[in-house]
């Protein structure tokens, strides 16, 4: 079965399955084998070699979701984004990256890149001039995360992919906030796609992953960094990941739908200051959104009002559940302030549009009733219990 053949469900459903064929079961067998019999100098079969039944069988589901001709799968995002970075960065070599991009990517760019003698410029903005203002001589890699993290942000996939070509620089994007269901950058000219697979892949908040995915030849050359670098992912994760991706899609349409809801909810409500949600025709990219994505995602922020305490207010959920991660089933919240972005200060984080009331909202598959039900009752709780301070 080829993918350009079958439609998105179905590569979710059955696209790299292993036939059953001793039982006949309907699912994919499970080989944890870390042992395999010598055949071929050129075929030696090895968990760490990225090649197990279990991982090809996933790899072939993945590259066919993001339309690209191959993929990887690693132990976790940040395995992936590192490994694929050091495979197209040496010494001397110069990565552009946008700003606004997961603080565990900043981090290795940060604490390691200096080392290695390679350099680094961030784009403040998602302007094209400012994307062609860092480029220098040396610039090997051009890497977006779009939307971003925690404002949804949008870049200009296509602008970049089209700066990029034009100077023979790799184009890298973190597709994790979107998912493949929403947005296929490679079908936009990018080069290589990257996803935490722990969030919406994975889907159940109960699988730490990664992957990459691209042309044969630019996954053969990350290849040759990942067998050395050996942050493959277990064949026990790699079967429970193939049976999450089986209801990706129908997953994240709810999720877009539900995020759409409550963002217009959100948005007209007395007591919210500000609504960040691409598919809202107010948010400032929207436009490029419309034009890029598919669906505008499960993940939208808010503020509350200045006198609501965000802290107070989450802690009042009933349904909605604190969390540091994303893109699971069920409904999350997290404050930027308190914890992905709490080692800026007030005023760093005040430059990236980031106040202390903002809250990061991964909208689960939840009756949106009751999503509403719960923010509404949250909001009235910490009302009644500022007016009972103030008499
Ligand atoms: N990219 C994005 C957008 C993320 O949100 C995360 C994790 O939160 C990562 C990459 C890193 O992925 P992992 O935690 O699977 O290593």
């Amino acid at each position: 079965m080829h993918s350009k053949e079958i439609g998105f469900n179905t590569i979710c459903t059955h696209l790299g399955e292993i036939k059953d064929e001793q039982f006949k079961g309907a699912v994919s067998p499970i080989y944890l084998s870390t042992s395999y019999a010598f055949e071929d100098v050129d075929a030696k079969r090895y968990p760490r070699y990225f090649n197990t039944p279990n991982q090809e069988a996933l790899c072939k589901k993945i590259a066919a979701l993001e339309k690209g001709e191959a993929s990887l799968i690693f132990g976790s995002g940040m395995a992936a984004i590192s490994t694929t970075l050091f495979a197209f960065l040496k010494k001397g070599d110069h990565i552009v990256l946008q700003r606004q991009i997961y603080g565990g990517t900043a981090n290795l760019i940060n604490e390691e890149f200096e080392k290695h003698g390679i350099e680094f410029s961030y784009v403040d903005s998602s302007s094209i001039e400012d994307f062609q203002n860092k480029i220098q001589n040396n610039t090997k890699v051009i890497y977006i995360e779009t939307p971003s993290n925690p404002l949804l942000s949008i870049t200009d996939i296509k602008a970049v992919a089209a700066l990029a070509k034009k100077q023979h620089i790799i184009t890298m994007i973190d597709n994790t906030f979107a998912s493949p269901v929403n947005q296929n950058p490679i079908t936009l000219g990018i080069d290589i796609v990257l996803h935490s697979a722990t969030k919406y892949l994975g889907g159940h908040s109960d699988i730490l992953a990664g992957a990459v995915v691209s042309s044969e030849k630019h996954i053969d050359q990350i290849f040759q960094v990942a067998k050395n670098f050996g942050g493959s992912l277990s064949d026990f994760t790699v079967w429970m990941l193939e049976r999450s991706i089986k209801t990706l899609g129908i997953r994240v349409k709810r999720q877009n739908k539900n995020a759409m809801k409550l963002a217009k909810w959100l948005d007209k409500h007395s007591d919210v200051a500000a609504v960040y949600y691409p598919g809202l025709k107010s948010h400032p990219d929207h436009n490029i959104a419309k034009e890029q994505m598919s669906g505008y995602g499960g993940m939208l922020s808010f503020e509350l009002k200045k006198d609501l305490d965000a802290g107070k207010f989450q802690k009042e959920l009933q349904l909605i559940k604190s969390s540091m991660s994303l893109a699971g089933v069920e409904s999350t919240i997290l404050s930027p302030t308190l914890t992905s972005h709490a080692l800026l200060s007030e005023q760093e984080r005040e430059e990236q549009g980031i106040r202390n009331g903002l809250l990061r909202f991964s909208v689960g598959i939840e009756e949106k009733e009751d999503l509403i039900q719960d923010i509404q009752q949250a909001i009235d709780k910490i009302k009644i219990t500022a007016l009972e301070h103030e008499l």
